[in-house]
């Protein structure tokens, strides 16, 4: 048998609610909640004076926060103790073609999930949607992470097209292309060290940007199985492949 993954620890209990705060946090501190994660500690979880959360910050780590006080408003905050530090991300990428509302928040959710670290819209010929909410991708990748207990949220980059983003690609970066057409299993061409995934829109890649894709140092056509995925299925399928063969689900 391999490695047993530790269980996660007993204190504070899972049910502690859990939140990120843009802010380095350090032991000690001070704070104050307002807005959405005010309500949601008072008046969701309806925590009292003396209650305990866990907040991380996407640069320290995790750390145990007692609630001192609360108004109407506000709910003030102190930072108790340490209780993990910034997790190690795999690194991975995931390049993506824009696709509709619903179907991207459920991407940049299951990814965000799954470990991902870098979420990097693409644009494609066939990309249909121009517009991108990237503050509402953001608070998706916020929720997962809060949710999944991530100590460290994925970078969420401004769309680039696809050409300018081929033209600085450096062969130090295995991309996986995953190409519907056929490859080489994902299994197979998936090996440790940085990686990106690329995954093309609803209408998937044209006959030129293969062609442009594959000429690229570092690049290979991946087959994701016999089956047409949605580009949403194909992206979540992607990274569980790699995560279990070259990140850190082994
Ligand atoms: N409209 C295209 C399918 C696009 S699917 C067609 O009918 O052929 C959207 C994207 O998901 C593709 O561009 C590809 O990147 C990925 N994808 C879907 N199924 C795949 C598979 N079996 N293998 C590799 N990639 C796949």
């Amino acid at each position: 048998m391999s490695s047993v993954r530790p269980a996660t620890p007993a204190w504070p209990p899972a049910s502690t609610p859990r939140l990120f705060v843009d802010r380095p946090l350090g032991p000690g501190m001070t704070l104050s909640l307002d807005g959405p994660p005010a309500n949601y500690l008072a008046n969701v979880m309806r925590l009292q004076p003396g209650d305990v959360v866990r907040l991380f910050d996407d640069r320290t780590g995790e750390w145990l926060a007692e609630l001192r006080d609360l108004t109407k408003r506000a709910v003030h905050l102190t930072i108790r103790e340490p209780l993990r530090e910034r997790e190690a991300v795999p690194d991975l990428w995931l390049l993506f073609a824009p696709i509709k509302k619903g179907p991207i928040d459920w991407l940049v959710e299951k990814a965000t999930e799954l470990g991902i670290g870098r979420l990097q819209p693409v644009i494609t010929q066939r990309t249909v949607v121009d517009r991108l909410n990237l503050d509402r991708l953001r608070a998706h990748t916020i929720e997962a992470a809060e949710q999944c207990d991530r100590t460290a949220l994925p970078d969420l980059a401004e769309p680039v097209k696809l050409a300018a983003l081929l033209k600085g690609w450096t062969a130090d970066r295995a991309l996986l292309f995953a190409d519907e057409t056929g490859g080489l299993p994902l299994a197979q061409a998936a090996t440790p060290g940085p990686a990106a995934i690329l995954i093309g829109p609803e209408g998937g890649f044209t006959p030129d940007e293969r062609a442009m894709i594959r000429a690229v140092p570092g690049a290979s056509g991946v087959s994701l199985g016999p089956r047409i995925l949605r580009a949403e299925t194909a992206a979540a399928a992607a990274i569980a492949c790699w995560m279990s063969i070259a990140g850190d689900w082994r």
